[in-house]
């Protein structure tokens, strides 16, 4: 039953489209959407430049608009988290510029509201109620890391000492498909658990965050879920692994007003977020060659993305007019691996 409503899912990849609401004090409110259509059409327009010429339309598997709330967007991931707890491997992600509501989407505003929670809690709460079906015949084993990628390199925010230590990407393949197995793995049990952990990796980030400069937006951030089932009557040992992804800002910087660190940073940027596509795009078109060797982001994530495993890009828009060719380029990306 599964295995079939996942064909429905047409294809291992699917792309939504986020647009965020403009924020309350928010004034001037031009807007460059001009249409949503429930078939997944988005057709975006530079209103500072009306007329036919400057509209453009791109097609997702759905598109969802400013009014649309955390259930609503969760509803169409919630398959993909639930193949989890049967040995899939799905990776979510959200693209898009600072600002566009990366971090809303995926963890949901500072201090949110349980009807505020974002894909990471959603996914977790849902995990656990359905690997706590007391009829199956299966016990579910679930733990948690998280891990910054900043500059080509990885850190863990939950180390058992509290300081983001670095840590290396293994080469060697693992039964239960770990890729950074130094980076400290939290058993959970219950939502609470997970908001404690996250929490501190989250603070984690932030520290590093006023010393480096919103490095927050710079940096890619990465929950990943363990699942372990054992059946019980047959000993059948099985894993899945749910990876979150708050991707950096994918804004392009200036290169003639930036120098020394700041370079740095947007050029390490730059080179994950292309490498990222360029592995999507290579799964998409099924190219017998996969280029995961380019960057840190999509070697940590290598045995999730390809093969039997799911990913849903999560495309952030902000609907601002200042933010038309920033948008462009976000919707660009997208097209590509869609
Ligand atoms: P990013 O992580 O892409 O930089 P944020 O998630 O921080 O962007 O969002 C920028 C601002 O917009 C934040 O104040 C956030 O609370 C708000 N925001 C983003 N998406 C939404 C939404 N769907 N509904 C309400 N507010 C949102
Ligand atoms: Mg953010």
């Amino acid at each position: 039953k599964l295995f079939s409503e996942l064909q429905d899912l047409k294809g291992n990849i699917r792309v939504y489209c986020r647009i965020r609401p403009f924020l309350p004090g928010q004034t001037e409110k031009l807007s460059t959407i001009e249409n949503i259509s429930e078939n997944g059409q988005l057709v975006i327009a530079n209103p500072s430049k009306p007329g036919k010429d400057s509209q453009r339309s791109f097609k997702f598997n759905k598109v969802f608009g400013p009014d649309a709330t955390q259930g609503e967007v969760f509803a169409d991931i919630q398959p993909f988290v639930k193949s989890v707890v049967d040995g899939y491997n799905v990776c979510i992600f959200a693209y898009g510029q600072t600002g566009s509501g990366k971090t809303y989407t995926m963890t949901g505003p500072t201090g949110a509201t349980e009807e505020e929670w974002g894909v990471n809690y959603l996914a977790l709460n849902h995990l656990f109620k359905v690997s706590q079906d007391r009829k199956s015949n299966m016990v579910y084993e679930v733990a948690v890391q998280m891990v910054e990628i900043y500059n080509e390199q990885v850190r863990d925010l939950l180390s058992s000492d509290g300081s983001p230590k670095r840590v290396g990407i293994t080469t060697i393949s693992q039964p239960n498909g770990l890729a950074v197995p130094e980076a400290c793995m939290h058993p959970v049990i219950s939502t609470s658990d997970v908001l404690d952990l996250m929490d501190i990796g989250f603070k984690n980030r932030v520290v590093s965050a006023t010393a480096l400069n919103a490095r927050s937006s710079r940096s890619h951030s990465i929950v990943t879920v363990h699942v372990r089932g054992k059946n019980v009557k047959t000993g059948t040992v099985l894993y899945g692994n749910l990876h979150l992804i708050d991707l950096a800002g994918s804004e392009r910087v200036d290169r003639s007003e930036v120098t020394g660190h700041r370079l740095r940073e947007a050029q390490h940027i730059n080179k994950s977020l292309s490498s990222l596509g360029d592995v999507i795009f290579a799964l998409a078109k099924k190219s017998p060659h996969v280029p995961y060797r380019n960057s840190k982001l999509t070697q940590v994530l290598q045995s999730s993305l390809g093969g039997q495993a799911k990913t849903i890009m999560l495309v952030q828009l902000n609907p601002d007019a200042t933010s038309f060719s920033e948008s462009m380029s976000t919707l660009k990306f997208a097209e590509r691996v869609s």
